[in-house]
This record gives structure tokens, C-alpha cells and sequence, in this order.
């Protein structure tokens, strides 16, 4: 028992634990040596006292009651509470008692421990911390968490997803019938089918659906299932149910905003492309549709019509009858014109009362005149209005695309001309817009402006061709004719452009340059010490502006040294007899300046005697043509003999242009004329060449002869 009673003794000192005995006032009668080396006391000073002075003041009061019931009743002691070391750091302990009795059932003896707890409860605080910090946080996200034990079929929530459900633990035994039974009716069926899956098919889920709480507000929520499985069989669902409400709404405010912005967008795009009036499409959007309109004909090979249509005698109606009556009148009308158009056409207004059609899909351009006759009726269809009736007609221009292969822009525009001219010839009638002329218009203007640039960039030059008498040998002038040293194409004669200006007051521009660089070139060969004259082609056109000879004079006195009569005017013969009075007096006023004039082409005009009569110039220029074919031609040879026959007759010189042989010069001289002029004898030639040519230049000797 000794041994016993040592063994115990060593045993109190060797467990971790601190051990005490105390009377059953509660004052220590025995300590161990770890009561001892936690306050780092002796026994002594201990043994007699209580715990009270190191125990924290936080813990007294319910350590003092622990105590005080157990020493009154004998009952066991148990109480957690904070007790001062050595070191002054409190540290958590268990301290726990139990009572010896005596056979009268009084208290001897107290036995007990303090145990360390420290760690424990520094854990549990942790703990209690975090869960606390997950609750407050799922309360400000409203999520809420929930799992079931498939096995037990226990479903645990936690605080928020009671909360959530504007319940708590206390009030409600969530189980998975209850909750799916506040779900509303469509998402009831989808959180049970979702459910089943989970668990029959371990398929976890992240539904939006929406619920009743168990006070019955509707909640929009978020819930989430993950499965945790074991051997392919799940056995716990865990997820989040979270109150999505406020998202909710502000999505659906935000939709609705949206559906708005929306339909204002479509109202303004309708008032953007439409006439607020007839409905019917404005400018804008026939644009768009006529751009459309233009690529599927061209991808489908048809054709499109382009109407431009404009009411005859609307005006009036407004004016007698009022606005309104005006307005109702295009309402009824764009009514009636639509009616009368396909599906597939368009009818838009773009102005007062100003419509376009847009015809597509035609397989000929002839498929959409009965459409735009039928366009044409509409719009005449008489109508009523308070008792008054109105009736208008249209006319109206037509343009087919790709015929008329111009941009939508330009289609408008040629329908619009076309619309004009249908007005012109009487109103209440279709005009076709003439393509054909349209384009031949449009190359001239290029031309012409082309000529124009040509003018202004001093691309034009004259070359010179001399006249001879080829029985003397003299040099007795040369012709200017005008080239264009052309930036693409080159050199280019005067029959690649004359044409094009010949009606028109650029010839003017050009005729004057002409007459000024020959004047200027006569000043240099005679400062050269080359008398030369120099005789001018004068198109028909110049020569009949009222200012010609005004302007002659004017260009003649910018050269004071140049003499009058070494100019030469050449008209063509056809030209003089357009307007033969007025030309025989431009020829008597040139005459009286010193000028003489030669009628070129001579014979391919009437060379009638009376006219000749008429003529005062002094020179006829027998027309190539005929010298041409002279030697093989006997009538070409009489007409020559003829003019020949008629200079001599009245007096006037005679020359011959496209001598081109030694022969045709001789034949010309036996014939009796001496002047010539032509390949033969020299080509034209660039002003420099001119006068080496007049030096080295020798008649044939063949001719000397005759
Ligand atoms: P034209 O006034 O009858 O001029 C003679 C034309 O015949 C020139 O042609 C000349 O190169 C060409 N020619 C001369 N000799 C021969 C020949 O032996 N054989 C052939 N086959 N042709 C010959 P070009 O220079 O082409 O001028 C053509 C026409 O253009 C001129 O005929 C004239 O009517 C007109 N022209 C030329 N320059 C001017 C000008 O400055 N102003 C105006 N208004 N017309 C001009
Ligand atoms: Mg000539
Ligand atoms: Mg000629």
C-alpha cells in the first residue's frame, strides 16, 4: 500500500496535468510540481490558499459561483477559466474537481486538475471567427449555403439560406420537399428535374429561377449543386443559394431601358427614312434601295427602270382648294400609285409632289412600260374630297439601268431630265431618257474640254506646207496648218479634232491663235529676212461672228511691221455660201485692210457663176480630189479645165492643192495653171524647216518646159 501510495505520489508529479487536493472549504492541502512551476511558488506558499488572485477577472465571477455551488452541494466542479503564470500570460484552462465523502455523506476531501487548454481554445476562437466572418459575408452577398446527405436525407442550411427565406433554424426544418415546394410553378419543375439529375445522374447545376420565401415575398435567386460522388453514386449535394434579386431588377430595368431605346431608334429611323405624309419611302432610303436595287441587276443580268415622276397641275389644286385637300390628294395618289407598282418596286416621295419608282427584275427593259403606264393612270385617277373633285395628271421620265450604266445618283438625275422633257412635249405622258445621246453629249463636253486644256498648255503647233509657181520657181507663200502634239496619241492632224469644236466658240479661240502664231512666225522670217507670206484657214464659224474683222484688225496692229497683204485667208467655198452676203462683205472689209481670201476646196460647192460673182476673193484652190484623179478621170479633168475656165473669167488667181506627182504638175501647167501645192512639191513642215526648204528648193525641169 506504501508502495502504492509513492507510486501514486510520483505519478501526480510526472503527469502534465497540474493536480491538487484541498480541504472542503476549498483551501490546498496539496499541490503537484507542475502547480508549483507554473507560478514558480514553493508548496509551502501555496498550500492553504485558493486559486482566486491569479484567475482572470473575466473568468472570476462564474469560477467563484462553479465553486461556491460545488462546495455547497458536493457536486462535481467543471469550469473553463484563465489562470496567470509565472511568466504573467494568462492561459486557458479546465479545471475540474470531484468530491471525497464521508459516511455521512459530508465532504472531506476536494481532488483536482487543471488542464491546459490553451490550444484548444485558441483553435475554437479561430474557428469561431471564420464562421462567424463566412456568415456576416454571406449575409452582405445573400449567399446562402446548403448540403444534403443523400444517404440520411438530412438537409443542412446555414443562417443566410435561412435568412434567405426570411426564416431561421428555429422556425423551419428545411428538407428538400419544402424547399422545392416554395419554388414558383415553371421553376419548380426545373429545380426537380435538376435535383433528379444530380442525384440519379451526378450532374451538378447553376440555375436562376425564382422562389417564394415562407412569408411569401418572390425572390429571384442563384442556386448551385456540386455532386460528391462515391463509387459512381452521389452521395452529397452541396451548393450556394444566393438572393439575385436586386441583379434581377436592375437587369430588367436595364431591358427595358433597352426595348425603349430601342423603339425610339426604330421611330427615328422611320422618320429618317420616310415621308412623314404618304409613308411612303424619302430620298434617303430610295438611295439605299435604287444602291440595292442596282447589284442584284447587275448579279442577275435584268433590268431596272428608274421613273421619276412629277405631278402636272398640282400647284393649282393647292391653290384653290387648300393645303389639306392638297395633302389628301398625294396620300390618295401614293396609294394608288403603290397599288399599281409589284411587290418587288419601289415608290418613294422626294419632294412636294415629286415621286420616284424603282422597277427591278425587269427581263427587258420594254417589261416595265404597262408598270409606269399603270403609274401614269394611278396618278390620274380622279377623286373626291368634301364634295370636290380633283384630278391631276403626271409626266413622267424614265431611265433604264444598266443601259444607262451611270451611278443612282446620275439615274435621278437623267429620270428627272427625261421627266422635264416629258413636261415639254405636253405633260401627262412618259419620255424615255436617250441614252445613246446622253453619252455622245458627254464625250463631246470631254472633248471639248480636253481642246480647251490643249489651248491653255500650248499643245498646239503649226506646221507649214509651201505653194509654188511651179513655172517660175517662186515661192510664193505657204499654208499654216494646225497639228496638236498631243500627250498620249501624239502627233494629231487637224481632221482628229477640228470636228469636234467646229459649231462651237472654242473654233473662235482656236482660229485666233492660229491667225496670232502666223503673224508671229511671218514677223520672225522677216526679221530672218524671209518674206513669206502665210496663208490661214478661217472656219465658218469664226468667220461668222459679228466681231471678226474688229478682231482681225485689233491682231494685225499687235504686229505694226507685218504687211496686211502677205495674209492670206482661206474659207471653204461650202462654208462662204451658208451666208454668201454676209461673207462677200467680211471679204470687202479684209480687202480694204490689204487681207485677200482664197475659196478652199474649190468645186465641192455649186462654183456657180453667180455666186462667184458675189465672192470677191482673189484666189479659187482647185479641192484635191479632183487633181487627185485628174490624169485617169476625164470628168475630174473637165471640172478642172471648168474652174480653171472660170478664174480666168473673172479674174481671179487659181491654185491646185494635192499635187502629188511630177505628172499632175505637168498636166496642170499645159492646162494653164502655174500655182500649186502639194505632197510633190513639199509636205508640211514644221516652221524651223522652212526656210532651208525655200533656199534648196528647185522646180522639176519637166515643168520649166510648159
Ligand atoms: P486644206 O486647207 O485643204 O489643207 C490642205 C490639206 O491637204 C492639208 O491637210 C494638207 O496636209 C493636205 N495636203 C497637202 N498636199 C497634199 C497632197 O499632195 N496629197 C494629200 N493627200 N494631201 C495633201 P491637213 O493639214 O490635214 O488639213 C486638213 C484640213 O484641215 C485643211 O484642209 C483645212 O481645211 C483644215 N485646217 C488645217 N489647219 C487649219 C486651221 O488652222 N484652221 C482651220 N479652220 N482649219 C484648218
Ligand atoms: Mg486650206
Ligand atoms: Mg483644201
Amino acid at each position: 500500500m506504501k508502495n502504492n501510495g509513492n507510486h501514486f505520489r510520483k505519478l501526480c508529479e510526472a503527469i502534465p496535468q497540474q493536480l491538487w487536493v484541498a480541504d472542503p472549504t476549498g483551501a490546498l492541502t496539496y499541490v503537484n510540481k507542475r502547480v508549483t512551476e507554473y507560478f514558480s511558488v514553493s508548496a509551502e506558499e501555496i498550500i492553504g490558499t485558493g486559486w482566486q488572485t491569479l484567475i482572470h477577472p473575466g473568468d472570476l465571477p462564474a469560477v467563484i459561483q462553479k465553486w461556491t455551488h460545488a462546495i455547497q452541494t458536493g457536486e462535481p466542479y467543471k469550469v473553463d477559466f484563465r489562470l496567470k503564470g509565472a511568466d504573467g500570460v494568462y492561459r486557458w484552462h479546465i479545471g475540474q474537481a470531484l468530491a471525497e465523502f464521508d459516511s455521512n455523506g459530508q465532504v472531506t476531501e476536494w481532488f483536482g486538475s487543471n488542464t491546459d487548454i490553451t490550444d484548444r481554445k485558441v483553435s475554437e476562437q479561430a474557428l469561431l471567427t471564420t464562421s462567424q466572418l463566412l456568415d456576416q459575408s454571406q449575409q452582405i452577398a445573400k449567399v446562402g449555403g446548403w448540403e444534403l446527405n443523400i444517404i440520411t436525407g438530412d438537409l443542412f442550411w446555414t443562417d443566410e439560406t435561412y435568412r434567405l427565406h426570411d426564416t431561421s433554424p428555429e422556425k423551419f426544418n428545411p428538407t428538400v420537399d419544402a424547399g422545392v415546394s416554395y419554388f414558383l410553378p415553371d421553376s419548380r419543375e426545373i429545380i426537380s428535374q435538376a435535383l433528379d439529375a444530380a442525384i440519379n445522374e451526378c450532374k451538378g447545376y447553376d440555375l436562376e429561377l425564382k422562389t417564394f420565401t415562407t412569408q411569401g415575398r418572390k425572390i429571384d435567386i442563384r442556386t448551385t449543386c456540386t455532386v460528391t460522388q462515391e463509387g459512381g453514386k452521389a452521395v452529397k449535394l452541396v451548393g450556394i443559394f444566393q438572393d439575385i434579386t436586386d441583379q434581377k431588377n436592375t437587369q430588367r430595368k436595364l431591358e427595358n431601358i433597352n426595348r425603349e431605346l430601342k423603339q425610339s431608334n426604330i421611330d427615328l429611323e422611320h422618320i429618317a427614312h420616310y415621308d412623314a405624309l404618304t409613308k411612303l419611302p424619302n430620298r434617303s432610303l430610295l438611295a439605299d434601295r435604287m444602291q440595292q436595287a442596282m447589284i442584284r441587276s447587275q448579279r442577275h443580268g435584268k433590268a431596272m427602270a428608274v421613273a421619276f415622276l412629277d405631278l402636272d397641275g398640282f400647284k393649282e389644286i393647292n391653290d384653290t382648294y387648300g393645303h389639306t385637300v392638297g395633302d389628301n390628294l398625294l396620300i390618295h395618289i401614293a396609294s394608288k400609285m403603290k397599288e399599281a407598282l409589284r411587290q418587288e418596286d419601289s415608290l418613294a416621295r422626294i419632294g412636294g409632289d415629286e415621286f420616284v419608282a424603282v422597277l427591278t427584275d425587269l427581263v427587258s427593259p420594254a417589261d416595265g412600260e404597262p408598270l409606269i403606264k399603270r403609274l401614269l393612270e394611278a396618278a390620274s385617277e380622279r377623286m373626291i374630297f368634301d364634295d370636290k373633285t380633283v384630278q391631276v395628271s403626271a409626266s413622267i421620265g424614265v431611265t433604264i439601268y444598266p443601259q444607262d450604266g451611270v451611278d443612282a445618283d446620275q439615274l435621278l438625275r437623267h429620270a428627272d431630265h427625261a421627266m422635264y422633257l416629258a413636261k415639254q412635249a405636253g405633260k401627262n405622258c412618259i419620255h424615255l431618257f436617250d441614252v445613246a445621246q446622253d453619252i455622245a453629249v458627254k464625250a463631246e463636253r470631254e472633248e471639248l474640254g480636253d481642246i480647251q486644256r490643249a489651248l491653255d498648255n500650248n499643245e498646239f503647233i503649226l506646221f507649214y506646207q509651201p505653194k509654188v509657181n511651179m513655172r517660175t520657181g517662186q515661192v510664193i507663200g505657204v499654208e499654216a496648218l494646225i497639228r496638236w502634239q498631243h500627250t498620249e496619241r501624239g502627233l494629231l492632224p487637224p481632221a482628229a479634232f477640228l470636228s469636234v469644236i467646229e459649231d462651237h466658240p472654242l473654233s473662235t479661240k482656236v482660229g485666233e491663235w492660229v491667225l496670232s502664231t502666223a503673224l508671229n512666225q511671218m514677223e520672225c522670217w522677216r526679221l530672218a529676212g524671209l518674206d513669206m507670206p502665210i496663208s490661214v484657214n478661217i472656219s465658218a464659224f469664226q468667220l461668222q461672228q459679228p466681231d471678226f474683222t474688229q478682231r482681225l484688225e485689233i491682231l494685225l496692229s499687235q504686229f505694226p511691221n507685218t504687211k496686211p497683204h502677205n495674209l492670206e485667208l482661206e474659207i471653204l467655198e461650202t462654208s462662204a455660201l451658208e451666208d454668201i452676203a454676209e461673207v462677200s462683205i467680211v471679204i470687202d472689209v479684209c480687202k480694204e485692210l490689204g487681207i485677200d481670201f482664197a475659196l478652199d476646196d474649190f468645186g465641192t460647192g455649186y462654183s456657180s457663176l453667180a455666186y462667184l460673182k458675189q465672192l470677191p476673193a482673189g484666189l479659187l484652190k482647185i479641192d484635191q480630189s479632183f487633181v487627185r484623179d485628174m490624169l485617169e478621170d476625164p470628168d475630174d479633168l473637165a471640172i478642172i479645165q471648168g474652174i480653171i475656165g472660170l478664174a480666168a473669167a473673172f479674174d481671179r488667181k487659181v491654185i491646185s492643192e494635192g499635187v502629188e506627182t511630177i505628172a499632175h504638175g505637168e498636166k496642170l501647167l499645159l492646162l494653164g495653171c502655174t500655182l500649186a501645192q502639194g505632197y510633190g512639191i513639199a509636205r508640211p513642215m514644221p516652221a524651223k524647216a522652212i526656210p532651208k526648204w525655200v533656199k534648196t528648193w528647185r522646180p522639176n525641169k519637166a515643168w520649166s518646159n510648159k
